[in-house]
């Protein structure tokens, strides 16, 4: 029998909840007498208009099991292809099919999806799709059984959300620097860095149950849902939400006889923006009651008008926006002389010093994290200005012990562990809370930093694309050579490039312009809706992060000047 949130009185009726019937624990049972919990979990269903799987040629691919499997399979060969000709093709990067496609097309393409759509090349990446289908032992065919170990990942590490997924990006571009592999470098250190993605994605799959990898270690994937923000797919949601408080079943994510369990632990019907919604459609498939769609959104919406937001993505947003300046101030004079420095006093042979790479990103990070400190000492002089991510609250999202085939512990998009000693009632906080908790209490700082994090994505995101066009522009026309080469012929148009640097300067420009804009926009409108809750001079507040916005943009905007064009 499935209750209602409202009909679970405490917490050790929905501890026994939990024992006896794991799918109620999809309906959320903390004890509403929790201040703002019931709200935190009010419908989100989108407007029924924007539905696009209401189009019955869309509804009719989307129920189709081999949908996800034909959007991978073609990246699936591509990647297979890269990988085999960065060992054994050309040593000339420009004419290397593996260089050439992934860093002059692949990497700048990804950023436009992300930037349009959200997660769409999580639908079809061949990474998560290969350990996907190895640990189904299927393709497409609804597998009653997989394999591997199906362990979940660790609470304590859980609780540190896509912050572990921008530990590994960091990580991964530090090599990606030192190797020169991007540069394009030796052809070859692609093919490992792409083998050394997969097999890690392979081992998770296999020791870990669904898509943990997606969710918290993949390198993409704390860039791609925090960049994704600004995209227009709000991703599979429901379309009544009553009719999931009231759904025994819970197919979406405990898998049904149609679909998979949200790969994602995403419940399509809590999830208010599309963070970790990897558009595979299994919950389309699995919900019995055709009670889920594919919502399309206004640019900008999930950094807008999520409730729930969360501090791992602020923190996010905050270290990426480090390691792409930094990706820019790196190429000038001034930063080799100061990495000369840092090199011949630590003895490391060449760029990037670990020291200083590092050093850079936090400090963009701390230098954020210190204006939105200043911000509660002189908005909310009543705040605990100093709390950066300790004390105690709600953590976000709902949990459930899984049941079912394939199924394991679930949580939905407001996060995992968190969800469990949220409802357990131990308080332990996590990356993954939420900003409601501060509601009618005291104003920390995290209750700042993160709405005004979520108002940075579309000029950080702006910024990853614009650094991207340098090389698009420049070498995308040499991809044709890099196919035609092996097979004898020549192509006229190797070396040809599509703009001057003056061109690319004036176009990266455009895009810090737009994402600027962008920012200015979203900040605005959460200006309305968080600030109003956090301090009593919401004008202040609103050009205190509008010199934010302006500063972030100036700063992309001049070192693009100063860049002139440099790959
Ligand atoms: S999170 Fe990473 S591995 Fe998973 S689908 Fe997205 S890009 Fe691929
Ligand atoms: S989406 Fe469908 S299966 Fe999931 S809770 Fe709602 S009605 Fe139930
Ligand atoms: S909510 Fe989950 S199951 Fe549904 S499309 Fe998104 S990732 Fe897939």
């Amino acid at each position: 029998m499935a209750l209602k949130l409202t009909e679970v009185g405490d917490e050790k009726q929905a501890s026994r909840l939990l024992l006896d019937d794991p799918a109620i624990a999809a309906v959320h049972v903390r004890p509403p007498q929790k201040s703002g919990v019931v709200e935190r979990f009010e419908a989100t269903d989108p407007k029924p208009g924007r539905d696009l799987a209401r189009i019955p040629l869309v509804n009719r691919v989307l129920k189709n099991r081999r949908f996800q499997f034909f959007l991978i399979l073609p990246n699936q060969l591509i990647f297979w292809i890269v990988i085999v000709s960065g060992l054994v093709g050309t040593l000339v990067p420009g004419k290397n099919f593996g260089t050439a496609i992934t860093w002059f097309i692949w990497f700048c393409m990804v950023f436009v999806t992300m930037l349009v759509v959200g997660r769409a090349w999580c639908s079809m990446c061949p990474f998560g799709g290969f350990g996907e289908w190895v640990q189904r032992r299927a393709l497409w065919r609804r597998a009653s059984k997989s394999i591997g170990l199906g362990w979940k990942l660790p609470e304590s590490w859980a609780g540190y959300g896509l912050l572990i997924s921008t530990g590994v990006f960091l990580f991964l571009t530090w090599i990606e620097e030192y190797f020169n592999i991007a540069g394009p470098g030796t052809p070859s250190y692609t093919s490992w860095m792409v083998v050394g993605i997969v097999t890690v994605a392979l081992v998770s799959f296999l020791l870990f149950e669904r898509r943990t990898f997606c969710r918290y270690i993949c390198p993409l994937s704390s860039l791609i849902g925090s960049v994704g923000a600004s995209g227009m797919v709000a991703g599979f949601r429901t379309r009544d939400r009553d009719k999931c408080l009231a759904c025994a079943t819970k197919d979406c994510m405990r898998g049904g006889e149609n679909g998979y369990g949200c790969p994602w632990y995403t419940w399509p019907g809590s999830a208010d923006s599309n963070l970790l919604c990897g558009l595979c459609s299994e919950c389309y498939k699995a919900c019995p009651e055709n009670n889920v769609g594919l919502f399309v959104q206004a640019p900008l919406t999930s950094a807008i008008a999520p409730k729930r937001r969360r501090l791992d993505v602020a923190w996010a947003v905050a270290i990426l926006f480090g390691l792409v300046l930094y990706q820019q101030v790196n190429v000038f004079d001034l930063y080799s002389k100061i990495e000369g420095w840092f090199n011949s006093g630590m003895h490391f042979p060449h760029y990037p010093n670990p020291l200083v790479y590092l050093g850079f990103i936090f400090a963009v990070a701390a230098v954020l994290a210190g204006f939105v400190w200043l911000l509660v000492k002189m908005l909310s002089p009543q705040g605990r200005g100093t709390s950066f991510g300790g004390g105690t609250g709600l953590a976000g999202g709902t949990g459930v012990a899984g049941a079912g085939p394939g199924a394991g512990a679930l949580v939905s998009s407001g996060g995992g562990a968190a969800a469990d000693k949220g409802l357990a009632g131990t308080g332990t906080l996590t990356m993954e809370r939420v900003s409601e908790a501060a509601v009618g209490t005291k104003v920390a700082w995290r209750d700042w930093f993160m709405p005004v994090m979520y108002g940075l994505v579309p000029v950080m995101a702006s910024d990853y694309l614009a650094r991207q066009l340098p090389k698009f522009f420049f070498n995308a026309a040499d991809v044709i050579q890099s196919v035609v080469g092996p097979f004898g012929f020549h192509s006229s148009l190797y070396g040809h490039q599509m703009l001057s640097a003056t061109g690319v300067v004036r176009v990266q420009l455009g895009v810090i312009a737009a994402g600027a804009a962008g920012s200015l926009y979203a900040m605005w409108r959460i200006s309305n809706r968080d600030f109003p809750r956090l301090t009593a001079h919401v004008v202040a507040a609103r050009v205190l992060t509008t010199l934010l916005v302006l500063g972030c943009g100036a700063a992309a905007f001049f070192l693009y000047i100063g860049m002139h064009a440099a790959p």
